[in-house]
């Protein structure tokens, strides 16, 4: 027999993980059970001493839909194995809270998702857990942050909502020199464009209710890294704290992920000419687009991710006023704050998802009032720029 080909992803995302019923059904099922029927005492017995792989006990443990999910996506990542979550947010506080303890030290880049920061500066020092933030752009400041104890790094490849990349090859090297973790949370970035692995991360988080449902429907998220770190360290963590995801939402997952490639790329294909054609715009004071070649990381943009993705954010020269001018102008681009979406969406960070940041932290982080964040969906690029042309202050 001639030797097995390796599929590509597109392949390994309509069919990878597959586990058929005895009815042979095409579309994967959706197991809504919480439990599972022994043949015996003894099965039950032997269930729970050692449970085989694909053999299930309770549904916050595993499940079939859900493990088809994590087998799907861990074979897109690369990864030897990943946990489902209940959330974005699950995968991000299971992550971090399993692999930590007392007296462990965080090195984390500043600019991250609220209920990221939150973790990272609110709960883990409660349990004794010392954080340093640092500017994910500047290798120095990562360097000179890290230490003997320093157990985890964390970051987001690409932050929210100003768009800056983190080179994940130098600071997991720096990381793994102090022997410590390295966790990335690649939900900006996608899943399409992520070469996290490769490029030396240990651990790689997603939000799966962005790009991985792509449809707005369902919260969702995953931590994917080796055999030991998921199986040893963050499943006894998620199994006995409850984070689980529902076997319905893998199931959305699941399905999101047939159409996955293709709705990236066609995204972000989108979020590039938009991202050109605000350039130069008289009401545009900055575009903050990876993608575009005048931006100052280009060039690592396009060796971690091939391509900028699917948020393009700016700013708009008249401040807050001229924000919301904008956003109320708008029709098709809707006023909200997930990303990901097949419908385009725009989001004022200084008044929503960074409302709580003080003053001084938004300055820090350029998260101004004329601040944008658009993401860009499946709709034709030609009517969202002809309608962001249009909603732009004259
Ligand atoms: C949305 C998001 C999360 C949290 O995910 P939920 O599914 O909303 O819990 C974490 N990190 C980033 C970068 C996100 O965009």
């Amino acid at each position: 027999m001639a030797e097995k080909r390796k599929p590509n992803p597109r392949t390994l995302l309509v069919h990878e993980g597959a586990r058929r019923s005895q009815y042979n059904e095409m579309s994967e099922a959706i197991f809504l059970t919480q439990g599972f029927v022994y043949a015996s005492a003894e099965d039950a017995q032997a269930r729970f001493e050692d449970c085989p792989e694909d053999a299930f006990i309770y549904a916050r443990y595993g499940n079939p839909t859900v493990a088809m999910f994590q087998d799907r996506m861990a074979a897109l990542e690369g990864a030897e194995a990943a946990f489902a979550t209940a959330s974005g947010m699950a995968a991000v506080s299971g992550a971090l809270m399993s692999a930590l303890r007392a007296g462990d030290h965080v090195v984390a880049a500043r600019a991250l998702f609220g209920s990221c920061l939150y973790i990272l500066e609110e709960i883990l020092p409660r349990y004794g857990v010392e954080v340093t933030f640092v500017d994910g752009a500047d290798i120095t400041a990562w360097r000179s942050a890290l230490r003997d104890n320093t157990k985890v790094v964390f970051f987001e490849s690409l932050s929210n909502p100003t768009l800056e990349l983190v080179d994940i090859q130098a600071v997991s090297q720096m990381a793994h020199d102090v022997g410590a973790i390295v966790m990335v949370d690649n939900v900006f970035a996608t899943p399409i464009y992520s070469r996290a692995i490769d490029l030396g991360a240990d651990v790689v988080i997603y939000s799966t209710t962005k790009h991985v449902d792509g449809q707005g429907r369902a919260l969702g998220g995953i931590i994917l890294g080796s055999e030991t770190f998921i199986r040893k360290t963050v499943e006894p963590y998620m199994k006995h704290t409850g984070g689980a995801i529902s076997p319905f939402n893998a199931w959305v997952m699941l399905k999101g992920l047939e159409t996955m490639d293709l709705r990236v790329r066609a995204q972000t294909t989108s979020a590039q000419l938009i991202a050109e054609s605000l350039v130069g715009h008289a009401a545009v004071q900055d575009v903050l687009y990876p993608g575009l070649s005048s931006h100052s990381q280009y060039d690592l943009c396009q060796q971690q991710m091939g391509a900028g993705g699917t948020v393009v954010s700016f700013t708009l020269k008249g401040g807050k006023a001229a924000a919301f001018e904008f956003m109320n102008n708008l029709e098709f681009i809707k006023i909200s704050n997930n990303l990901g979406d097949a419908k385009s969406i725009i989001t004022h960070p200084a008044t929503t998802t960074h409302q709580r940041l003080p003053d001084d932290q938004k300055a820090l982080l350029g998260i101004v009032p004329g601040l944008m964040r658009l993401s860009v969906g499946l709709e034709d690029p030609s009517d969202l720029i002809a309608e962001i042309k249009s909603a732009l202050p004259k």
